[in-house]
Order: structure tokens, then sequence, then C-alpha cells
């Protein structure tokens, strides 16, 4: 997410009628916390050559890897700690949920090995390593949150050298994770996915679960609004569904990252019709 949209987003939060909903000042609070870290790109990732990327790519290998990312641990623990700080205050977990976080954050070594397990944990590739491990959900989402703006400032560096036509598959060619939203470009309606760890965008099939690779009509099906311009698809082979938008059906400008939480209606609904989210892990 460039800084640009994130300025965006807080403007139209401002001038949004306030106070905002809960969902919405949560977001607002864990932005202006992540916005604060300024993440540069280590120097090997930024010296990839064009054919190295290409390599990556038609082997369906992401950019990133974990030994690679070169993160400061002192910073990501700092923000490890705002996150659930903010945590506490506006989700109010119970003493038993949040005793995990609170112990990663007084402990970068601890912090480490659960972010690795969370990255590796979140590919959805039967060789990655930590597939099997369990991770519990309030620590995978403040990881999620913490390690959110390093992913997302890498991805803006990297994707504009992704060439879609080499990709097109179920996970991110930046970061190796899962889509959490979708949208119908405005040119042709072709359908792209949002990465719900990095924020890439990549070129995806119309007819298609990303999540577990059905390519059936017959068990994949889309609800839209009245207007058309969201979608909801569903999957009937896995249960799992992808909220979408329709670039094509708006003149406004719309801000994706944003999306996700304007949109939590869908989710809701499609709870209610029995389907379970798609993305592994988020807040
Ligand atoms: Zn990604
Ligand atoms: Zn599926």
């Amino acid at each position: 997410m460039t800084r640009e949209i994130v300025n965006k987003i807080f403007n139209k939060l401002a001038e949004a009628e306030q106070p905002l909903p809960q969902s919405l000042e949560f977001y607002r609070r864990l932005l202006a916390i992540q916005a604060k870290v300024e993440p540069s790109m280590p120097a090997h990732l930024l010296s990839l050559t064009e054919t190295e990327v290409s390599q990556h790519l038609r082997q369906g290998k992401p950019l990133l890897i974990w030994d690679n990312l070169a993160l400061d641990w002192g910073e990501v623990l700092v923000l490890f700690e705002e996150v659930t700080s903010l945590i506490v205050e506006k989700l109010s977990p119970d003493s038993e949920e949040i005793e995990e976080p609170n112990q990663v954050a007084t402990d970068q070594v601890s912090l480490e090995a659960m972010a690795k397990t969370w990255f590796e944990v979140g590919i959805p590739l039967s060789e990655s390593p930590a597939r099997d491990k369990e991770i519990k959900p309030l620590i995978a989402g403040t990881i999620y949150a913490t390690l959110q703006p390093f992913l997302s400032a890498y991805s803006e560096k990297l994707l504009p050298r992704i060439n879609q036509e080499l990709w097109h598959r179920r996970y991110c060619p930046v970061c190796g994770g899962e889509a959490d939203f979708a949208f119908l470009d405005k040119e042709r309606g072709a359908r792209w996915l949002l990465c719900s760890r990095c924020d890439a965008e990549w070129l995806f099939y119309r007819l298609g679960c990303p999540y577990c690779g059905n390519q059936n009509h017959h068990s994949l099906a889309y609800f839209s609004d009245d207007k058309g311009l969201y979608r909801l698809y569903v999957c009937e082979q896995c249960r799992r569904y992808l909220k979408s938008i329709d670039l094509r059906k708006t003149e406004s400008e719309i801000l994706l990252p944003l999306e996700r939480i304007l949109t939590l209606d869908m989710d809701r609904q499609a709870g209610e019709m029995g389907y379970k989210v798609g993305r592994n892990f988020a807040l």
C-alpha cells in the first residue's frame, strides 16, 4: 500500500460521519500505527535481475521467502507491542487469549520464531515447511498486523517487476500469501486478486476458486448486490468465499485495502450462509 493510498484512506475516514463504527475506528488506529514504520528493502532484493524474477515466476515461486526478508527485529518488536496494546484496548480479548501475544511482545526470539511460522503456514503450498503447524488466531492476527507494513513496502517495490502473464496462480507472486479480496478491472473486466498479507494485486482466472483450485462452474457461483458493484464468490467444493468489487460499475475512486473493512457485512452474510473466510490469517 503506497503512502498516497494510506493518506487517501485517512482522508476518507476523516470525512466520514463521526464517530466511526468500531471496525473502522480500529482500522484507522491500526493504520496510524503501521504508517509510522518506514521499512527499507534489503539490497539483495532490490538487485534481483530480470532473469531471476522470471525464473521465480515460471517455477511458481514467490519472490519473498522468509530467509531473505532481512527484517529489523527491533523495529518489528516495537510495532508488535503497539498492535498488542491496541488489540487489548479495542477488542478486549479475554486474559487467556492475550497471554501469548503479551509474552511474545517481551521476547524477540519468540516473536521471530512465531512470525516465521505465521509466514510459512500462510503459503498454500504442500511443501511449505510449516504447513502442519498450529498457530492461534489472535497471535496470528497480531503478527499479521505487525508484518503487513513491511510486506506491503516490499511488495510496492517488487510488484512492478512482475510479468502478470507468467503467474495466474492461487497465491501471491510477491509473498506467497492468499487473496482476501478481488476486483474486476475497468478495462476488460479481468479478475485480479488482492494479497491478504502484502496488498499485491495479481491477475487470475475469471472462473476458478483461488483457495482450492476448483474450476468446475457447477460448483462455483457468485452473489451480487443490487447495483452489481460487489460480488461474493463462493465455492461449493471448499465452502470458502471471496469478496470482490467490479470497478466497471463505479466512477468514484476505490481504495481496495479500505474495501476489506467497508464490506464486513459481506463476511457476515457469507458466514450466515455457511461459507468460511478464504484467507488463512488476519485480524
Ligand atoms: Zn503477498
Ligand atoms: Zn474452493
